[in-house]
């Protein structure tokens, strides 16, 4: 089993064909060089690659009824991230909140809220937007439980996605997410600050990460030494339908973020909360950046309490200096979202649109003509909610 999870490993960190070509020319060129007596210097180069991340994908009764084909009798959801394909498959490292178990009808039926299962089909829709990492910390993790942890965590590597947050083995829990993409290795940690009073079984602590600052301090080291560039985590933590990070979250995440985190992607107030941008000093007298989103709401979800239907891209460039093996986060953007319900074939059905896109285009077939200054407001409203801990008066 450990050596299948290897070679999965492994396999999420190829370098692009394009990248060996260009090592190739480089070898070319320094070998002609020494031919001339000319002393090799390491070539200096930069590397970029871009994070993805994005809230809860959560699944109410209503949405997994709308994914039923009763002609086939199977599920299919592709349609819930086609609109926000395009925007998602341009990341390198593309990150989810999966928050329900995907335990298989067997294990309990399929269920919406308290007690989550979702057919397995929602990873096959995951994978065609582009997600190639997910993160499975959450609340609702042992909704079904040893059980579901162990089935949710092999239909992800069935699908070849990375997954961390649960695991299925001490061994398992031990390891650390590491994704290289352009040569840039990030490190993905998750953890929750629980499980919804469903204990963790006796002696299985593993099963689901739980926050534990001294822990996640632990792991941010261990992740540096096995040669992480960049550290992402995602924390599944505040307060439920806040849009605005309690002090808890607020201490944490600095905390974090000084132990050597680079960036933290928070989930689970079903709401988004705003992001800020942390200044550190660092080595050789020059600031460290680094950055946090306190939640990105629900991505996807049958709720439809205020501000539960709109959710966020967050994305985050690491650029690295080579020889230095220096990284920096640049390009933070964010991009709201909103999940439109609608009725087709008299069915309800539901999808994630990119406001900003949806309402500059106006050329969507399933919104009326009265639809679009809504969203408008809505992303107005979005873009002003998410930044203001950043303006230079705030900043100390
Ligand atoms: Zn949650």
């Amino acid at each position: 089993m450990l050596s299948v999870i290897a070679a999965f490993f492994m396999g999420s960190c190829n370098i692009p064909a394009q990248n060996i070509n260009q090592q190739t020319n480089t070898q070319r060129t320094e070998s002609q060089a020494s031919k001339a007596s000319v002393p090799i210097k390491p070539k200096s180069e930069i590397k970029e690659a871009k994070l993805i991340a994005v809230g809860d994908i959560m699944m109410h009764d209503t949405q997994t009824r709308s994914g039923y084909d009763p002609k086939r009798q199977t599920y299919n959801f592709d349609s819930f991230f086609t609109p926000v394909k395009n925007i998602l498959s341009t990341g390198d490292w593309v990150i989810g909140n999966l928050e329900t178990p995907l335990a298989g009808k067997d294990v309990g039926g399929y269920t919406g809220y308290p007690l989550f299962n979702a057919p397995a089909q929602l990873l096959d829709a995951t994978k065609k937007a582009g997600f190639n990492i997910l993160t499975t910390a959450n609340n609702h993790a042992l909704d079904r439980g040893e059980k579901g942890v162990i089935k949710t965590i092999a239909n992800i590597r069935d699908r070849k996605i990375a997954s961390t947050g649960t695991a299925r083995s001490a061994a398992e829990g031990d390891r650390i997410l590491i994704s290289t993409k352009n040569n840039i290795s990030l490190a993905v940690l998750a953890y929750t600050y629980g499980t919804n009073g469903i204990p963790i079984p006796q002696g299985k602590d593993y099963l689901v990460s739980l926050i534990n600052e001294k822990k996640i301090v632990k792991d941010i080291a261990k992740a540096r030494k096995k040669g992480a560039d960049a550290i992402a985590i995602s924390l599944h933590f505040g307060d439920e339908y806040q849009r605005h990070p309690n002090p808890q979250q607020q201490q944490l995440v600095e905390n974090l973020l000084k132990a050597g985190a680079d960036i933290i992607l928070g989930s689970h107030p079903h709401v988004v909360q705003p992001y800020k941008i942390f200044k550190f000093p660092g080595k050789n007298g020059k600031t460290r950046k680094a950055v946090a989103i306190y939640s990105m709401g629900n991505f996807i979800s049958g709720q439809t309490k205020d501000y539960t239907n709109l959710g966020v891209i967050f994305q985050v460039n690491i650029r690295k200096k080579i020889p230095e093996k220096t990284t920096e986060i640049i390009g933070i953007k964010t991009m709201p979202t909103w999940v439109h319900r609608y009725t087709l074939n008299d069915r309800l059905k539901y999808r994630v649109l990119p406001l900003e896109k949806t309402v500059t285009q106006k050329k969507d077939s399933l919104l009326a003509t009265s639809q679009y200054p809504v969203l408008k407001t809505y992303l107005q409203k979005m873009n002003n909610h998410l930044n203001p801990l950043n303006s230079k008066k705030k900043n100390k």
